[in-house]
């Protein structure tokens, strides 16, 4: 982030118009207009990035909080209030359409915010606290931007018309009016605590209401909890995204479960019975016998729930059949007769190979 205070110039508590002041002087300095050396405009553009940012309580907040970015910067602003030099700067029918535009009733942003939920969560669904900071309506003057002893009154500077007419050289030039910034009127006393704009940057708690079955970049649309509304425009939405974090154990994919159990060579070869608890259930599985080692069992309607309908998916078990690292005298004497059983088995299984192998060959 750029130093704005020292490209204007000024100490950090400059204050409002000490600030203006360093902007006025510079700004002549550098029009590009005025200055013809290389560097000028680009200087000239930092100047007024500076001063937009600097020049707006709620901006200059957040940037000496470190809380602002380049981003924030609206270009709106950036070349609203700056009078004659950026009008004859930029054309003065340009710049009036876009000042009628800027008093209408504008919609408040959306907002954006990527929220990481558990497995789990996604699997029972689960309200949610999120902090937001946005541009809220001021409490003060109920979005208005009035103090509260303040009245509205003709613009005096335009007569109520918005626009002001003046010559330069052969053209005559109409234009906004700077006062009333086209507004046709002015505020006799606007509120302290917004500056007149009716809304302020706040940090707000919403709660959002996530329902079982949700997905990883599935989409939450709240209704009015994006940024406010200007000039008595509607609120924007806050649209909250979905992040599930990796479960160690249960994998997801789309409304099917998955988990590994292991399991011992017995339990393979002769079948059994085990609990598997998640999330709160318990589903009983049966290991037929003569499993695999990565087979999958499949339990229907044990999955995830989808959105809306409830119904469930499956619930898949793979079973891993686990070789003892350590065993007892005891086991090992059954695993010698087993092995001793196999051996005769496995003889007979390549005597059978062998003559394949003859036939084959011949
Ligand atoms: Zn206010
Ligand atoms: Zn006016």
């Amino acid at each position: 982030m750029k130093d704005y205070y020292a490209i204007l110039g000024v100490e950090r508590n400059a204050s409002f118009e000490e600030i203006k002041k360093a902007y006025r002087k510079l700004a002549l300095e550098y029009h590009p207009d005025r200055n013809s050396s290389p560097d000028a405009e680009e200087k000239f553009k930092e100047i007024s990035e500076a001063y937009a940012v600097l020049s707006d309580p709620d901006k200059r907040r957040r940037y000496d909080s470190g809380g602002f970015e380049a981003s924030d910067i609206d270009f709106e602003d950036l070349f609203g209030g700056f009078g004659s030099i950026f009008e004859m700067f930029f054309g003065g029918g340009r710049q009036r359409q876009r000042r009628e535009d800027r008093y209408s009733p504008r919609r408040g942003s959306d907002l954006q915010y990527t929220l990481t939920i558990t497995l789990e969560e996604s699997f029972k669904g689960i309200t949610k606290e999120i902090d937001i900071e946005k541009y809220d309506n001021c409490e003060n003057c109920k979005g208005s931007g009035m103090a509260p002893n303040s009245k509205i009154t003709t613009c005096p500077s335009c007569r109520g018309r918005g626009y002001v007419v003046y010559q330069q050289g052969f053209f005559t030039m109409k234009t906004a009016c700077n006062r009333c910034n086209g507004k046709g009127s002015v505020i006799t006393e606007p509120c302290p605590y917004c500056g007149g704009k009716g809304r302020v940057v706040k940090r707000k708690t919403v709660k959002v209401k996530i329902p079982a079955g949700i997905d990883t970049g599935d989409t939450l649309r709240i209704p009015s909890e994006g940024e406010a509304g200007l000039n008595g425009g509607e609120s924007g939405d806050l649209y909250v995204v979905i992040d599930i974090k990796e479960d160690s154990t249960f994998k997801r994919q789309g409304k099917d479960l998955f988990v590994e159990i292991p399991i011992t060579f017995s339990q393979a070869a002769l079948g059994d019975k085990v609990k598997i608890k998640y999330f709160g259930e318990e589903v009983e599985l049966k290991i037929p016998a003569g499993i695999q080692s990565g087979d999958l069992i499949e339990v229907k309607g044990k999955g995830f729930p989808e959105v809306g309908s409830g119904k469930r998916g499956s619930l898949f078990v793979r079973a891993i059949v686990k070789t003892p690292k350590k065993i007892s005298s005891e086991m090992k004497k059954l695993f010698e007769k087993l092995s001793e059983l196999e051996k005769k088995e496995q003889s007979s299984l390549w005597n059978k190979l062998k003559n394949v192998f003859v036939k084959k060959s011949v």
